[in-house]
């Protein structure tokens, strides 16, 4: 058996290209005592394997020649612990790879859902971060208006339509006219707001006529700079993510620092969502039962094959996708 890898060819300076990566044949690994053999079924695409590229954040910088980090759910083909057997599915920190070794303590095993795919969207990083975001830093109540960013992504497409089954007004904000329609008419959204056209304040004033009360920022830069302009009084804004600074090689800041959050007394809190690891449990119980009343809308969005992880990554940055990005690697077991 050949094990196929994908490193980090080069580092990248400015915009992800697919020359930042080889993939190449590499060793099948065998585990050791305490160690499983996974074969690798999904791969979890996220905005943040950007920034993993760009330097040090919540975990440690990927470095030139390094295999490219993962988050993927994968199935136990040899286990050499006594904590995981044969056929186990398991999620677990891992690499763009066909195989990869890990020790048996640091994989969770998963319930067997049908499809995988939604312990990597739904009861994944994605639903969770949404939930947690949302519930514990914006604390929305019925009546109030909550505005997202990247609301065709995963995250925001996830934290419009709990927000919505929680009875708020829910405005969206994507990139172009299609996609805006599609927040609308798949995810159920009030309104979206294409964030490349021209006016953004005015069209966010406009479908806000009554203030936003929370702002679930995704993106950082000039959208959350106009988001705080048009907060209501004790507002709150979940600092989720930065993408629009990722690929900059000059980041920046809102320039209405602290000023804005001064007077209107917001509060701007950010996370992590293993922060909230705590209360997996009642999150993954509450998705569950918003999407089995029919609240929530899973949208995936899988890319076949692992030689097809750096188009996937470079263009969720380029916002070519609808809902949770992931990469198929091997099919799910039958
Ligand atoms: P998404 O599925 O949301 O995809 C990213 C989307 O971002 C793209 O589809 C694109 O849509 C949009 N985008 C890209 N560039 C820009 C830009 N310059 N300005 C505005 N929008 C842009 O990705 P993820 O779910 O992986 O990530 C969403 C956010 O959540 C990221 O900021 C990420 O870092 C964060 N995150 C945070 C976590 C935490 O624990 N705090 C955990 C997981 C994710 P469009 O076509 O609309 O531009």
């Amino acid at each position: 058996m050949t094990n196929r890898q994908i490193t980090v060819a080069e580092l990248p300076k400015g915009a992800l290209k697919p020359e930042h990566f080889t993939l190449s044949e590499a060793e099948m690994p065998t585990p050791g005592a305490g160690e499983v053999l996974l074969r690798v079924i999904l791969m979890s695409i996220d905005a943040a394997n950007r920034s993993w590229l760009q330097g040090a954040t919540y975990r440690a910088a990927v470095r030139q020649g390094d295999a490219m980090p993962t988050y993927a759910i994968c199935e136990v083909v040899e286990s050499k612990s006594d904590r995981l057997e044969t056929g186990d599915i398991v999620a677990s920190e891992a690499t763009w790879s066909d195989y990869i070794t890990a020790p048996a303590h640091k994989v969770q095993k998963m319930p067997k859902v049908s499809p995988l795919s939604h312990l990597i969207s739904l009861y994944g990083i994605a639903g969770k971060t949404a939930y947690h975001g949302l519930m514990s830093i914006g604390q929305p109540e019925p009546g109030q208006t909550v505005l997202v960013s990247a609301a065709a992504g995963s995250v925001g497409g996830f934290v419009g339509q709990i927000a919505k089954a929680l009875g708020c007004r829910v405005v969206g904000i994507a990139g172009g006219p299609e996609k805006c329609a599609w927040v609308k008419q798949t995810l159920g959204f009030h309104e979206c707001i294409d964030y490349r056209a021209d006016g953004l304040f005015k069209a966010i004033r406009a479908a806000c006529p009554e203030g936003v009360d929370i702002y679930f920022d995704n993106v950082g830069g000039e959208i959350l700079e106009t988001a705080l302009n048009l907060m209501n009084e004790r507002g709150r804004v979940v600092c989720c993510g930065a993408i629009s600074q990722y690929q900059s090689t000059a980041p920046t800041g809102p320039r209405n620092l602290p000023g804005a959050v001064v007077v209107k007394r917001l509060r701007m809190e950010g996370f992590i969502v293993t922060d909230f690891v705590a209360e997996d449990a009642k999150a993954v119980r509450a998705l569950q039962a918003l999407t089995d009343a029919g609240h929530i809308t899973v949208t995936e969005d899988i890319v076949e094959g692992l030689e097809n992880a750096p188009h996937a990554l470079i263009g969720l940055l380029n916002g070519d996708n609808k809902g949770k990005r992931m990469v198929r690697v091997s099919a799910d077991p039958s």
